[in-house]
């Protein structure tokens, strides 16, 4: 069970269902509608006339032909009106739907288009908002693989004052480290002309190898188990909230030396909602750190310093970005 948002062309995905933004008549259009159309031949046609249409905010399923998928579900999402008719409730509705009709025939793994947000005008930052929301809350109770498949970079837009807040935030730490590095420089060049050298002795240690060995940390694993106990929580609301796969979960559970790499660290630790000082302590058991002098870690920095541990939201100002996805 996981979240993806992904920039690829639907109708290439091989995997067990893919979803239509159709119209109501389910007898093809254009967009997205048209190009399934086109990939999967006319029987996806033929079959579609058997189904009497389909109204809005509801999904039908089909085969899918000649596309590398097994299945083709339908939905028709609603024409954006002004968002004061009932839009978000449909669109919603088109998601739940088509992951319910997903479960009935067996789907492991489903792909998204961004629905309505073409030719229904659906602004395109609420679109992926209400999709999100809708699929996230779909997948606290049901294990499936869910794709957001995003055809056009320019049609993911977090909203425009997240955008602009992170951005703020990046180019701000971005001067800052470039403040430090400079004034450590100066405080190095003036070490080097006034400062004598002083040699140490080399200290003896205390404690043999072995001890220092024997005395080892805490691991990830096993930071994480504890957390996990101290939250009360359950391994399944806790992968869960980190967008991780069961199966993953499972490995990290069983290898008390599990090495993850660092975007799984981190959906760790905003699924245990830890704050910057615990998160980096997590990382570090990992063999990894939060710098301020790149993006991805900066977007981190960000939603951790203001309690935002929404996974998703996260993820979508990671894609928005062009970084790694958490989870
Ligand atoms: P609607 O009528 O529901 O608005 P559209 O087909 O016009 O549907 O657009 C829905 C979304 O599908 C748009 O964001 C568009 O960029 C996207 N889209 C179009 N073609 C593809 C494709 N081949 N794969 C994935 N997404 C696509």
């Amino acid at each position: 069970m996981s979240l993806h948002i992904i920039r690829h062309d639907i109708t290439k995905m091989k995997i067990d269902a893919i979803v239509n933004a159709a119209n109501s008549s389910l007898l093809g259009g254009g967009g997205v509608d048209g190009a399934i159309h086109h990939a999967a031949g006319p029987g996806l046609l033929k079959e579609c006339m058997t189904l009497g249409g389909c109204d809005t905010g509801d999904a039908k399923i089909t085969g899918a032909y000649n596309l590398p998928c097994k299945y083709v579900i339908h939905t028709v999402g609603p024409v954006w009106h002004g968002g004061q008719y009932g839009e978000k409730e449909l669109l919603r509705s088109c998601y739940i739907k088509s992951l319910e009709l997903a479960k009935a025939n067996g789907c492991e793994s489903v792909a998204f288009p961004l629905i309505s947000s073409g030719v229904y005008g659906y602004p395109k930052d609420q679109a992926l908002r209400v999709a999100m929301d809708a699929i996230s809350d779909f997948l606290l109770t049901w294990d499936m693989t869910v794709y957001m498949v995003i055809f056009d970079k320019a049609a993911v837009t977090i909203s425009q004052k997240l955008f602009s807040d992170i951005k703020q935030y990046i180019d701000q730490a971005y001067v800052e480290e470039s403040e430090v590095k400079y004034s450590r420089n100066r405080i190095l060049a003036e070490m080097s002309t006034s400062a004598p050298v002083q040699y140490c002795k080399a200290i003896k240690p205390e404690k043999s190898l072995e001890d220092i060995i024997g005395e080892i940390d805490e691991s990830f694993s096993q930071m994480l188990l504890r957390k996990i106990d101290e939250l009360g929580m359950t391994d399944a609301e806790c992968y869960k909230k980190a967008n991780i796969d069961r199966k993953l979960f499972s490995k990290i559970r069983g290898d008390v030396n599990y090495k993850p790499s660092k975007p799984t660290a981190i959906a760790f630790a905003v699924a245990l909602q830890l704050n910057l000082k615990e998160t980096e302590e997590l990382l570090k058991k990992a063999g990894f750190a939060l710098s301020r002098s790149n993006k991805f870690d900066l977007i981190i920095r960000y939603f951790i310093s203001n309690g935002n541990y929404n996974i998703h939201e996260i993820n979508e100002a990671l894609f928005a970005f062009d970084q790694n996805l958490l989870g």
